[in-house]
């Protein structure tokens, strides 16, 4: 971990990571707004507008192919800072992460805490009688999911035009403004409501840990430039060690 940003988490004792699209790149799975990110390919409707409320209920079997082909990776495993952030989380040092992930990598790293502002692709209802379903019932059939009801499968995703689920908003905003440190990482901050989550922080440290430049720089005290993996990651702490070989701890 990079010796500047160690030195900060130290001393912490509520930090939050606040997350994006790039936490999980080197997984992988790419982000959006990057060069080689999903909005910079060309597709007959643009990106954004297939993954809004208004397509998928009017373009239910498109949106499907788009979402399976490019949103869901289902081989894809934590990589280094989804690893380091559970690392920190069960050394008592990091209160929680909030992500507007959805390929719930944080929780397969042993992250405990996590706040998924945009939903999760683990998680699917149907439409008609609720029942729950997994993964697989959407990434594993081709066409329209459908429950044994015969009801359409919807993703638990937020799509563009959706309210974000206030429980979970207000958690997160919570945490933030508890929290004493606040590390921001791999988020273009482009995306609202999300983004607007912290200006709820009051506390010492606000660290940027991104490729590119984002609008929280200036407020920073720390701005990390590079892939977050190696930033985050790299040898444990002592502390961190011991605490990830015990295993995840009760809150
Ligand atoms: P974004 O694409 O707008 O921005 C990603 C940012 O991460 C960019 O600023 C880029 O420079 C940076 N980045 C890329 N690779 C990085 C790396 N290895 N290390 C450090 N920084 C890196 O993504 P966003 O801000 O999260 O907002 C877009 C939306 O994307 C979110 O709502 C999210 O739901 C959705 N999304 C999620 C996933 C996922 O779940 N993995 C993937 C794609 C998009």
């Amino acid at each position: 971990m990079d010796e500047k940003l160690r030195k900060i988490l130290e001393n912490a004792h509520r930090a939050v990571f606040f997350g994006g699209a790039g936490v999980s790149v080197e997984s992988g799975i790419p982000d959006f707004r990057s060069p080689d990110g999903l909005y910079s390919r060309q597709f007959d409707v643009p990106a954004e507008e297939i993954l809004s409320r208004g397509y998928f209920d009017a373009h239910t079997e498109e949106f499907f192919r788009f979402y399976r082909g490019r949103m869901l990776y289902p081989a894809a495993r934590p990589n280094a800072a989804h690893r380091a952030l559970a690392r920190l989380e069960a050394a008592g040092r990091l209160r929680s992460v909030v992500t507007q992930n959805i390929d719930g990598l944080h929780q397969a790293a042993g992250s405990r805490r996590v706040w998924e502002l945009h939903g999760s692709v683990h998680r699917n209802h149907c439409m008609r009688c609720g029942r729950f379903y997994g993964l697989e019932a959407v990434a594993g059939c081709t066409g329209v999911p459908r429950c044994s009801c015969g009801g359409i499968i919807k993703p638990d995703v937020v799509l563009y035009g959706e309210a974000l689920d206030s429980r979970v908003l207000s958690g997160a905003a919570r945490d933030i403004a508890d929290a004493d440190v606040l590390v921001v990482g791999g988020t273009s901050l482009n995306v609202y409501p999300a983004a607007g989550l912290l200006r709820y922080f009051s506390g010492k440290e606000l660290v940027v840990i991104n490729k590119t430049p984002t609008p929280a720089d200036r407020a920073a005290s720390l701005v990390l430039t590079g892939p977050i993996g190696s930033i985050l990651g790299g040898e444990p702490g002592r502390e961190e060690a011991a605490a990830a070989a015990e295993g995840p701890q009760k809150q």
